[in-house]
């Protein structure tokens, strides 16, 4: 059985960015907008090196609600990816979900299985690379995400991103294993857990 850690996309591995049309910090809706945070490079070989198996696990409801292309989301992805392979580093699987039960996309509105805290994604990664959920983390930067680890059996680690603090109210039933001010503070702190 292999272990994983299941990564947020934004707030965790890339910046928010602010949009002045909603007047919010929100997932990057082109390419151009995409950059890494800092120290997520070496912070994802730590990981792969110690044998964790990365998935990306990212709620990008943009499309459903009318604000960018699914293109330009998928340009997004690629230029993640090439910058990722550049340092050496293999994502097992991405998986996206592009849903939203209030979108305006009629195709894309509903309330699905993948959306975090659902677990869908986390149980299709079980499936198809037997990841031993128990054994696996989820880190990310929201309470959606700490859910979505915690439903699905994983330990899980919230960051504490300055833009995203609005969607981190912990309740004392949904604490984190930890917390961590960024992905390398994390992933140090996750391999000496093992
Ligand atoms: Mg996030
Ligand atoms: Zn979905």
């Amino acid at each position: 059985m292999t272990r994983a850690v299941f990564l947020d996309r934004d707030g965790t591995l890339n910046p928010l960015v602010y949009y002045a049309d909603t007047q919010e910090y929100e997932s990057p809706r082109t390419a151009q907008a995409l950059i890494l945070l800092p120290d997520i490079l070496p912070a994802l070989q730590l990981l792969a090196v110690n044998g964790y198996q990365l998935f990306l696990v990212s709620n990008q409801p943009s499309y459903a609600k009318g604000k960018t292309s699914l293109g330009n989301l998928e340009g997004v992805h690629r230029k993640l990816v090439d910058q990722l392979t550049a340092a050496d580093v293999q994502l097992t699987e991405a998986y996206y979900c592009y849903h939203h039960p209030k979108g305006v996309i009629p195709a894309y509105t509903m309330v699905c299985d993948c959306r975090k805290p659902a677990i869908g994604s986390l149980l299709k990664a079980q499936d198809s690379f037997s990841i031993n959920l128990k054994e696996s983390w989820m880190i990310g930067d929201q309470v959606s995400d700490v859910s979505c680890g915690q439903n699905a059996g994983c330990r899980t680690i919230l960051l504490d991103y300055a833009p995203s603090t609005n969607k981190r109210n912990i309740t004392p039933e949904l604490q984190p294993d930890a917390r961590h001010d960024s992905l390398l503070e994390a992933a140090n702190w996750l391999i000496q857990q093992s």
